[in-house]
């Protein structure tokens, strides 16, 4: 039976890039050999970090700009650290704006660094749209955003113009739609959405916003390191590597962010115009705030959990359930799902509605 992958993370991919991992496992580039048993410093190997580095930043718009890619290890967590570390002066101040777990994640790591001024949150209304209208200190070291909300089903549309760095954790929707990526100083994504598996973390640094901290730091920290070793600095976690760089091929093949933009769109607004239409349903957050990645929505009457829940597995649709902190459904819908997969679930909704 068909499957219908919903799940928040790790999560589905294009049936392409398993295919193609799969037999590089088996037998890498017809050499004989598996890409788990080749040197990461091989020429063949090499030739995947170097492009999947160089492709990430064509995605973005961002070649030839400044800018560069790495692959590095210990998820999207670490760099809540990292960032500070690299960008934070002694003394210094950094300014987060609290949109959610993983945002107060990143903040509760820069304040071991220095005074971490949180500009606004969300949290009393369980993180159910993105604050406005706030004020950046000026004298900020950086400001930290994160882009999507994975578990409150929150995106920001506006990002601030700022005189400092920026950096955005876009973990859960980049390379899902058009922005002017050069706003941002860093931006750093965990493989396991829309990338690749999990493993391994994309981070995009603007070179020149390096080196102004008089902070000693360690090497496997250091964002300078990496750029000099090629993110070569240790072993690379070379299958998502390897996994992520197939799946930026796909993106290519299919015309780039602005391409799939327009399917995520359009699974987005089947999705919550069948959220609103259905009187059984109500969406989890602010409408103008809603991702279009992860529809968070749950029943008016929870009398009917069990036989909504029922119909959506007999359906072959798995990894529906909401986060615990926000409970109801998630519809996570990345870019490797496709429009069909949000259609059987918008016929279940009507059933639903019929049956009740
Ligand atoms: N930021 C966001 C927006 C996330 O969705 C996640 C994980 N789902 C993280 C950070 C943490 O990522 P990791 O597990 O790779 O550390």
């Amino acid at each position: 039976m068909k499957k219908h992958n919903y799940s928040a993370g790790p999560c589905i991919l294009p049936q392409e890039v398993f295919d193609k991992s799969a037999q590089a496992i088996l037998n890498f580039n017809d050499s004989g050999l598996s890409l788990l048993e080749i040197s990461h410093r091989s020429k063949d190997f090499v030739a995947v970090m170097d492009e999947a580095r160089s492709l990430a930043l064509e995605l973005l718009g961002l070649e030839g700009k400044g800018y560069q890619a790495l692959f590095l290890s210990g998820g999207a967590s670490l760099e809540f650290l990292m960032v500070p570390y690299n960008l934070m002066k002694e003394n210094g101040k950094a300014a987060y704006l609290d949109t959610g777990t993983w945002a107060s994640g990143a903040i509760k790591e820069a304040k071991l660094f220095g005074e971490t001024v949180v500009v606004a949150s969300s949290k009393e209304q369980n993180y159910n749209h993105i604050p406005k209208g706030y004020t950046v200190p000026t004298d900020a070291d950086y400001f930290h955003c994160t882009s999507n909300n994975t578990i409150f089903g929150t995106q920001m549309k506006d990002f601030p113009s700022l005189e400092m760095p920026i950096v955005c954790d876009m973990s859960s929707d980049i390379f899902s739609r058009v922005i002017d990526f050069s706003k941002f100083d860093i931006i750093y994504a965990g493989a396991q959405k829309n990338m690749g598996p999990a493993g391994t973390t994309l981070v995009v640094i603007k070179e020149e916003i390096l080196g102004k901290t008089a902070r000693v730091i360690p090497s496997m920290l250091d964002y300078a390191k990496h750029i000099k070793a090629e993110s070569m600095y240790n072993t690379p976690p070379v299958f998502p590597v390897y996994a992520s760089l197939l799946t930026l091929q796909w993106l290519k093949n299919l015309g780039g962010i602005a391409a799939i933009e327009k399917i995520n769109n359009a699974k987005a607004a089947l999705i919550y115009a069948e959220i609103d239409r259905n009187p059984l349903f109500k969406g989890a957050s602010a409408i103008e705030d809603r991702s279009i990645m992860n529809a968070t929505f749950l029943l008016n009457d929870e009398a009917h959990a069990a036989t909504f829940d029922a119909l959506w597995k007999a359906a072959g649709i798995s990894g529906l359930p909401g986060h615990r902190s926000v409970g109801g459904y998630r519809a996570s819908m990345y870019n490797a799902l496709p429009l069909e997969s949000v259609q059987v679930l918008v016929d279940i909704m009507k059933e639903l509605e019929s049956k009740v």
